[in-house]
């Protein structure tokens, strides 16, 4: 069913950024709409690694992916900001004061002012070129995300790639999988402690490791996989017997619909001014992953500041010429929800 629907801002993006974005709005009495092409909020931490560990949360030594978001949705809910999921966001037409949003659902959303909080886009991971990928994917035997790692429990799992998910991953999934790593030269372009414990768990025998070789060919029949073949850049082949075959080859970026709005751009991300996460259409603002400036760094931790700090400029855009005096979160305390 399409929507009709008002507010200060026009979230675009319900990934961790986005959602305290929420937060942060709320506390300046700002309304606000959350818009996401995915069927649940989160973004890459619930769609891409719910269970990993992040490390540099402040306050939290250690905290899922997933229980983050869970958190955040918590704080969140005292300021009930409608949530249009599954839908995305294609079109953009207006001013500062008067915007007009539509998602590809038929939605109308109609705000003052926009938040862009899209991240890395309408995300994909990028597919090896193997023919007949597109039937191993359909059935869940090539998979490029790990979201529950019980559903690797006892599998033989090819992982391939030789970045930071690849190492990880392998790391995470050898105590429930048997599983062999697939890359093409011995360097690993990962965290060196991470390098170090993959070389460490291989050399104890719990990962093979299959260097230097590249993806070559799927077996299986009716698209359940049996084995990958492998091969060197001369040419010798191996055949992995294997369940699952996980490619770990990076995210694509890719704008979408976002990209045709004329915003000023540097590489696939929309360019800011860091004091007010202003972009080059005024009224809109970006922040997290999908924007850029220089010394910007793609942590949560900094889009959560960026978030905090659009929100104090939306509020000039939203009243303009009211004062807005700043105060802690101690003593304004938040809604009862
Ligand atoms: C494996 C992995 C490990 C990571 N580890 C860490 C870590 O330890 N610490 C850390 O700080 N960061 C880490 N990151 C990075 C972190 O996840 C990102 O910085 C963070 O998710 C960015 O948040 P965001 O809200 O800006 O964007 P995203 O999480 O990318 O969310 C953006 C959302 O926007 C939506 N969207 C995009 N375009 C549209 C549209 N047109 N219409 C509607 N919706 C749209 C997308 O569907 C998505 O849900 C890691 C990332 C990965 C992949």
């Amino acid at each position: 069913m399409a929507n009709d629907i008002s507010a200060d801002v026009a979230i675009i993006g319900a990934g961790p950024v986005g959602m305290f974005a929420v937060f942060e709005l709320g506390m300046l009495k700002l309304s606000s709409v959350l818009i996401d092409a995915l069927g649940e909020v989160g973004g890459q931490c619930a769609a891409l690694y719910p269970e990993k560990p992040i490390y540099d949360i402040p306050a939290h030594p250690a905290i899922e992916a997933g229980e983050l978001i869970a958190r955040l949705d918590r704080q969140i809910a005292p300021f009930h900001a409608p949530r249009l999921l599954g839908r995305r966001v294609s079109g953009l037409v207006g001013e500062a004061g008067a915007f007009t949003l539509a998602t590809d659902q038929g939605d109308a959303v109609h705000a003052r002012t926009v938040l862009i909080a899209a991240g890395a886009g309408a995300f994909g991971p990028n597919r090896p070129p193997i023919e007949g990928l597109a039937t191993y994917e359909a059935t869940g035997s090539v998979q490029y995300y790990v979201r529950r790692r019980e559903d690797f429990r006892g599998k033989r799992v090819v992982i391939a790639g030789g970045g930071d998910s690849a190492v990880d991953w392998a790391l995470e999934l050898k105590d429930v999988a048997r599983v062999s790593v697939v890359h093409r030269r011995p360097k690993f372009r990962a965290a060196p402690e991470s390098a170090a414990q993959l070389d460490a768990a291989a050399a104890r025998g719990e990962v093979e490791m299959v260097i230097p070789y590249q993806l070559q060919a799927l077996r299986g029949e009716g698209g359940v996989l049996s084995a990958v073949e492998v091969a060197t850049l001369q040419g010798e082949t191996r055949l992995l017997p294997a369940d699952l075959l996980l490619p770990f080859f990076g995210l694509s970026m890719d704008l979408g619909p976002i990209a045709a709005w004329g915003l000023e751009s540097v590489q696939h991300h929309v360019k800011v001014d860091p004091a007010t996460c202003v972009t080059s259409w005024p009224g809109v603002f970006a922040i997290g992953d999908v924007a850029t400036y220089p010394g910007k760094l793609k942590l949560i931790l900094q889009g959560f500041s960026e978030a905090a700090v659009a929100a104090h400029a939306i509020f000039a855009v939203v009243h303009p010429g009211e004062a807005l005096h700043f105060e802690y979160s101690t003593t304004k305390g938040v809604p009862a929800g």
